[in-house]
């Protein structure tokens, strides 16, 4: 499915990615936090919340006994950065949906925060 996103031209986000950003985390969570899209650090490095945000969210989770290494998913609605750090459109959204259900399926978290 990782690969799918990485090769997946089904939105106009795909024209100016340099990688999709997947997810990272323990797949066997029951806490899933899901953010809106990458952003510029996130697309260079293909991993979810990297930047300020990303370190934020770490002492956040870190705070509650959580880290991304063991008991946390973290995932986007959408892959692909969308140019500018803008919000992806609802038809961006639309067109990527079924990546995050999959994973939202497989995963079975018991707590998302959106
Ligand atoms: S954002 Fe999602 S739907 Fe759009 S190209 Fe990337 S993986 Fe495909």
């Amino acid at each position: 499915m990782e690969h799918e996103a990485g090769i997946c031209k089904r939105c106009p986000l795909c024209e100016k990615r340099t990688q999709s950003v997947f997810g990272t985390g323990n797949p066997f969570s029951e806490l899933m936090v899901i953010g809106e899209g990458p952003g510029e650090e996130e697309d260079k490095q293909g991993l979810p919340f990297v930047g300020k945000s990303g370190q934020l969210l770490d002492k956040i989770l870190a705070a509650g006994g959580f880290s991304r290494q063991e008991n946390v998913y973290i995932a986007n609605i959408v892959k692909c950065r969308p140019p500018g750090n803008r919000e992806p459109s609802p038809e961006e959204r639309s067109a990527c949906l079924p990546f995050l259900l999959l994973q939202i399926e497989l995963i079975r978290p018991s707590i998302i925060i959106l």
